[in-house]
């Protein structure tokens, strides 16, 4: 089983990133045949600063390597390290129907959101879809932000192998129920690029000022509460136990949730969680050259792969003559 997924470096990794894919795709080293990559090529739609684009690639690596991604386990690189992709891209973008794009809504919420509607963010699923074609990955563990962009991968897997004949695994999305949406502090998705995360890494006084800002209503402590329609809860529910969890939803629905109290409590469930990787993190920051020579490897990993599915394409559409 091969498994694959990637993730922008695009601003701080946040919580939404944890639940959402990167502790899935940690869980899962042991098991598969493990892809994991930062995609500095789709955080080229958002983001137009140079060092801000190179320090949070090589902060995305320390992120997955300091919670505990093995690069011995998996393939682990930078996707612009391989760009075969982009080749592959052009290809799909040629069988690419322009209402199966325009219909997509990821593009749209970004757009609303203030980034520049160029042609790069408009065939951001393109790109993603030459990222899971090109390894042939059979899974992808994703938020459900991404559940659209699946089906366009999929889409194109299908359409090609009917075109050109069987080529492509066709991808099956893996989205966890209970961690499909992770709301940010404002209640919308926590997105890096809405300004509204908790992120993985943030610590001391920083990270006290977020978790405070975690929207919540203006019921009065006593009054019932609820738990369905609260930010703060569906946060908690990531990281407290059970037992702790039934103890906290009978105070929604009964009255006595101090929201105060609970976003201190959240506060050390994070220090407890995080802890130790913050801690790790530094030291995978203390030697770039280090990371480098990992994501390098990756890399050379990487393309072997990429190299054996571009050749076939290529054969496939007519570019071997
Ligand atoms: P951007 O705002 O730049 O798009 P992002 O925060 O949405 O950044 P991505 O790099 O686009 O993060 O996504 C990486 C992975 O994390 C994807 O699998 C995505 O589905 C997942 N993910 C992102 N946000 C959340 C969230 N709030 N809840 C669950 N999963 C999420
Ligand atoms: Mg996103």
């Amino acid at each position: 089983m091969k498994i694959l997924s990637g993730i922008q470096p695009s601003g701080q990794l946040h919580i939404g990133n944890y639940f959402g894919m990167m502790q899935t795709m940690i869980s899962n080293m042991e098991s598969s045949e493990l892809y994991v990559f930062i995609v500095d090529l789709h955080a080229l739609t958002s983001v137009h600063d140079r060092e801000k684009l190179a320090t949070g690639t090589l902060e995305a690596a320390a992120d997955f390597l300091a919670l505990g991604l093995d690069p011995d386990k998996c393939i682990f690189w930078v996707q612009s390290d391989v760009p075969e992709v982009c080749e592959l891209m052009w290809a799909l973008s040629t069988i690419s129907p322009m209402g199966l794009l325009e219909r997509c809504h990821s593009y749209k919420d970004k757009v609303a959101k203030g980034i520049a509607p160029s042609h790069g963010l408009f065939s951001y699923p393109v790109l993603m879809a030459a990222d899971i074609l090109l390894y042939q990955a059979d899974r992808v563990p994703v938020g459900k932000d991404q559940k659209q962009h699946l089906e366009v991968a999929r889409d194109l897997a299908i359409k090609f192998n009917n075109q050109y004949g069987e080529t492509f695994v066709v991808p099956e999305p893996a989205i966890s129920e209970t961690t499909a949406i992770v709301p940010g502090i404002d209640g919308q998705k926590m997105s890096k690029s809405y300004g509204n995360t908790i992120p993985i890494f943030l610590e001391g006084k920083q990270l006290k000022k977020r978790v405070m800002a975690i929207e919540t209503d203006a019921t009065p402590v006593e009054m019932p509460k609820d738990p369905d329609n609260c930010n703060l809860y569906k946060l908690m529910q990531l990281f407290a136990d059970k037992e702790r969890m039934e103890q906290i939803h009978s105070l929604y629905v009964n009255g006595g949730a101090a929201y105060g109290y609970l976003k201190l409590e959240l506060l050390d469930l994070l220090n407890e969680k995080f802890g130790k990787a913050r801690e790790k993190k530094k030291e995978y920051l203390s030697d770039p050259q280090m990371l480098r020579a990992i994501l390098a490897k990756g890399a050379d990993k990487a393309r072997e792969k990429a190299t054996v599915t571009l050749d076939l394409v290529r054969d496939r559409i007519g570019l071997s003559y």
